[in-house]
């Protein structure tokens, strides 16, 4: 039996605390080991419970943040997932392990490249990407059960709600003034309740696709 890395357990034990109760969401971090995610330089600090940066100026979210946030989804491997913003693909990696299928799409042709391989070396076959712009979903995949923004919107994202199906539920970062508030939203029939999470930082969703990178 491989020897469970003393970093890893360091860091299970601060998302407990920090109120990740879900066990397969638990398992599922456990499982996506994060220095294979984050640039070589950064590799020290991997399982340090914060953000750090990536290509193109972008970051790869605190572990923390990705545990709560999965938490909210509230998974089934019959999940259809969509998430706006692949990054490192550490996110998507994480969702892969509990959903059926997931569909990421990053604006940065380096990030969507680089996440790609990592998901091939780690055998996880259930990740579709594409480059573009998520600002307005994946129409031709829509409509799905959960989704993930992992970038700031400036309002609430409705053409991304758009394509979410009855019963379905959403989470992202919303600016909200001089905040940007983690709200999870939830589709019945043609309303859509929310409901605000906990005060975030994420980087700001960009309309329209990257020209360079
Ligand atoms: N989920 C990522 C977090 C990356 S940060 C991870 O686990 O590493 C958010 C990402 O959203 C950035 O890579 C940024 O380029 C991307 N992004 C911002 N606006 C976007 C848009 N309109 N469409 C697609 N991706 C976008």
């Amino acid at each position: 039996m491989q020897m469970p890395d003393p970093r890893m357990i360091q860091l299970v034990m601060s998302l407990r605390g920090g109120g990740v109760t879900d066990a397969t969401v638990m398992g599922a971090l456990e499982r996506t080991p994060r220095h294979l995610f984050v640039p070589q330089r950064f590799g020290d600090q991997a399982y340090d419970d914060r953000a750090l940066p990536i290509d193109c100026g972008q970051t790869i979210s605190q572990p923390l943040i990705v545990a709560l946030m999965t938490q909210a989804l509230k998974l089934d491997d019959r999940c259809k997932v969509l998430e706006i913003g692949t990054g490192s693909g550490y996110q998507a990696a994480v969702l892969a392990r509990l959903a059926r299928r997931v569909y990421s799409v990053e604006r940065y042709r380096t990030l969507s490249r680089e996440a790609e391989a990592r998901f091939e070396a780690m055998r996880l076959s259930n990740i579709v990407t594409r480059i573009g712009d998520g600002s307005i979903g994946w129409p031709e995949q829509a409509p799905f059960d959960r989704i993930i923004l992992t970038a700031s919107a400036p309002t609430r994202p409705d053409a991304i709600l758009e394509q979410l199906k009855d019963g379905g539920i959403a989470v992202a970062p919303v600016d909200r003034e001089t905040r940007q508030v983690l709200v999870r939203y939830v589709r019945e029939c043609d309303s859509i309740t929310e409901t605000d999470i906990m005060d975030v930082r994420f980087v700001p969703l960009v309309k329209g696709e990257a020209r360079a990178l």
